[in-house]
């Protein structure tokens, strides 16, 4: 038998799987098993921000693993520690926790916002229609999406759920009971929705008046994603929590909340914990992921090539009729269709050698690693034009 047909055999079935069986990458590039060399513009899903097997990652993570790998969170060590420092310095006064997942991440904010919310008797929680937060029970009952939720209810209670980027609903359903917002600045996997900065400004304000916890989810827009290390910093609206992952180990598994001053001292020894969150391996990859991003300037490579991509996605909107619009800042853009051939493009575009991915069978979209070669990026987007003229 095969890999894909052990993969039937062996391997839960909660994924939809295509294409080849993957061996190998370096930089923007994927190769298979038999060899076929493909470009990656969805790397991890967002999670390899310094493309595949980084060299200066490489390094890093074999001699961690020869100095310390792990010890438990009742002991100190050093790359916690300046990881921690790292973060807090480059966005606002506060302290950290770390876990290991996105998910975990937005778990451990909803347990601060209850902690909050039995203090101020505001236990209610609003989120986002469309939002995806994670599939832990906790962040499913934020991730106000029906085909995620309905199999898996009764979800947390006390959640209510308001429009995207439309403060006159959030001011309609917020209440005096309400004692966090959570929402992605920009929802990634709804499709590249982009909350407006006024919209977030409005809401900023709400929260300040009303003593409402503002949570940023950035698993996604984190780490360089949109242009400046943080979202937040991008649209100019410091929330009181954030969370960060997908990019913050390079491919390594990490994540973590971020507390602001203000709230940092409503958990208390034994109040929260992960046995592997903010191990001596994770945090000393992070710390070079944060090291090369200063390094190699890639939050201004991020910007000349979101003009590139901007420029490119724009002309093709007129150009193909298929395209109903295109959106996206930094490295994180949208095509959406008037038709649902997401999926069916996907897949058009592995015979094409090129790695996007497709959601709600609506949206093609593109997350290149913040170190892409400009002509590898233009190539993989010359490959993306030809699958889009397939269908026109
Ligand atoms: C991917 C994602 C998550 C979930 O991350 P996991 O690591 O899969 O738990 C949460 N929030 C946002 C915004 C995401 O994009």
């Amino acid at each position: 038998m095969d890999v894909k047909g052990w993969y039937k055999r062996y391997i839960l079935n909660t994924y939809s799987r295509v294409g080849p069986v993957f061996y190998r990458g370096q930089g923007s590039f994927l190769w298979d098993e038999e060899g076929r060399k493909f470009i990656d513009l969805f790397p991890g899903w967002g999670v390899n921000i310094l493309g595949h097997a980084h060299p200066q990652i490489a390094k890093v993570l074999a001699s961690q693993a020869k100095r310390l790998v792990h010890i438990p969170n009742n002991l100190y060590h050093r790359w916690q520690a300046e990881l921690a420092r790292k973060i807090i310095e480059n966005s606002f006064r506060g302290k950290v926790f770390f876990a290991n997942s996105g998910a975990e991440a937005v778990e451990a904010g909803l347990k601060l916002s209850r902690v909050y919310g039995r203090i101020y008797k505001k236990p209610e929680i609003i989120c986002m229609e469309n939002s995806f937060h994670g599939r832990t029970l906790g962040a499913l009952s934020c991730t106000a999406q029906k085909k995620y939720q309905e199999p898996f209810r009764p979800l947390l209670s006390g959640i209510k759920v308001v429009k995207f980027s439309d403060f006159e609903d959030f001011k309609r359903k917020v209440s005096k009971k309400t004692g966090a917002v959570i929402l992605e600045p920009i929802q990634g996997e709804a499709g590249v929705n982009i909350a407006s900065s006024e919209y977030l400004l409005k809401l900023r304000e709400f929260c300040n008046r009303e003593k409402i916890l503002l949570i940023f989810d950035e698993v996604q827009t984190g780490m360089g994603r949109t242009g400046r290390l943080f979202c937040f910093q991008r649209f100019g609206v410091k929330p009181d929590l954030f969370t960060l992952s997908k990019g913050l180990g390079g491919g390594f598994p990490i994540s973590c909340l971020v507390v602001g001053r203000r709230f940092s001292s409503l958990l208390t020894p034994g109040m929260h914990a992960s046995t592997f969150g903010g191990s001596p391996l994770a945090c000393r990859v992070s710390l070079e992921v944060f090291k090369i991003i200063e390094k190699e300037g890639l939050l201004k490579k991020v910007r000349e090539n979101e003009t590139l991509i901007r420029k490119i996605f724009k002309g093709w909107q007129k150009k193909f009729k298929i395209i109903k619009e295109v959106r996206g800042l930094g490295l994180m853009w949208a095509i959406e269709l008037k038709f649902a051939r997401a999926d069916y493009l996907f897949k058009k575009a592995l015979q094409e050698k090129v790695i996007i991915n497709a959601t709600h069978n609506k949206v093609l979209r593109i997350m290149p690693a913040l170190n892409i070669e400009k002509e590898v990026l233009i190539e993989g987007l010359f490959r993306l034009e030809k699958v889009l003229t397939s269908l026109s």
